[in-house]
């Protein structure tokens, strides 16, 4: 169902009234998690000043650590419905389960499966039934077969409304947090109908690299990107090191602005 042979014009995700995979490259930003209430809403007024699209912010993650902060759970999806009622932002958070989907379908527009969930195939037929656009983020270690056999997973329920996300694999190089595979972009919309956009930030794992691979990402053919900004990043909670400030992101927005009117 995924593939080009099943469809031969591109699909065109619909999050609220924005669209992904259309003529308008779609910048989804936010901070990694939710925080707290004047948080989130200083990111939310920032990004939408900006130009981003949809607002991102994990109300439940999947931290490495049990001890590191597992997010505000249904508190932090009742703040990005208020930030999306002040803003008129579109919002995508990650569900980890069949608690959080519940929560979530009420509160969200679009629902995210992250790396580490990306085989969790019960999640996938969930989301599948959920009636809410996907974003599908790449495994840390999939390949893009099996990447694609994931979107099947959802598409086979019914919900064909699926953005592909590259974030970055796991190779042997460690000076980057993962390893970005630009090369997937191209690829992938050429072997299915679907929308990919690009994670800079969780690909590089620093602020740094966010700005020059978020540009090439846009010039390799992305209909969008997903970049964690903080209103404060050395106070961030989670992704400090990646989030960029407010300023970097208003100049990083017009930088991709003259690259997408150039290809
Ligand atoms: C995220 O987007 O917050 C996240 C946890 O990303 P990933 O699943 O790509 O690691
Ligand atoms: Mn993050």
């Amino acid at each position: 169902l995924v593939s080009r042979e099943a469809r031969e014009e591109n699909t065109v995700v619909r999050v609220g009234h924005v669209a992904i995979g259309g003529s308008q490259l779609a910048v989804i930003a936010g901070p990694c998690a939710v925080e707290s209430r004047e948080q989130l809403l200083a990111a939310a007024h920032m990004v939408q000043q900006a130009g981003a699209a949809i607002l991102r912010g994990g109300a439940f993650k999947p931290r490495t650590s049990p001890y590191s902060f597992q997010g505000l759970g249904e508190k932090g999806l009742k703040l990005l419905a208020e930030a999306a009622r002040q803003t008129g932002l579109a919002t995508v958070t990650e569900v980890v389960d069949e608690h959080s989907l519940e929560l979530a379908v009420e509160y969200v527009d679009m629902l995210q499966v992250g790396a580490r969930n990306m085989q969790n195939f019960r999640l996938l037929q969930m989301v599948g039934r959920s009636g809410k656009p996907v974003l599908l983020k790449r495994g840390l270690s999939a390949t893009v077969e099996e990447w694609l056999m994931a979107a099947e997973y959802i598409m086979s329920e019914g919900n064909g409304q699926i953005v592909l996300c590259e974030r970055g694999i796991r190779t042997f190089e460690h000076s980057t947090r993962n390893t970005l595979d630009l090369s997937a972009v191209p690829l992938v919309k050429s072997l299915s109908h679907l929308p990919v956009i690009v994670d800079p930030s969780h690909a590089t794992g620093d602020r740094r690299l966010v700005g020059p691979m978020a540009r090439a990402a846009v010039a390799a053919g992305a209909d969008g990107l997903l970049i964690e900004v903080h209103p404060e990043p050395t106070q961030a909670l989670c992704d400090g090191p990646q989030s960029l400030t407010p300023a970097q992101f208003v100049s990083l927005m017009e930088e991709l602005r003259a690259v997408a009117a150039a290809v």
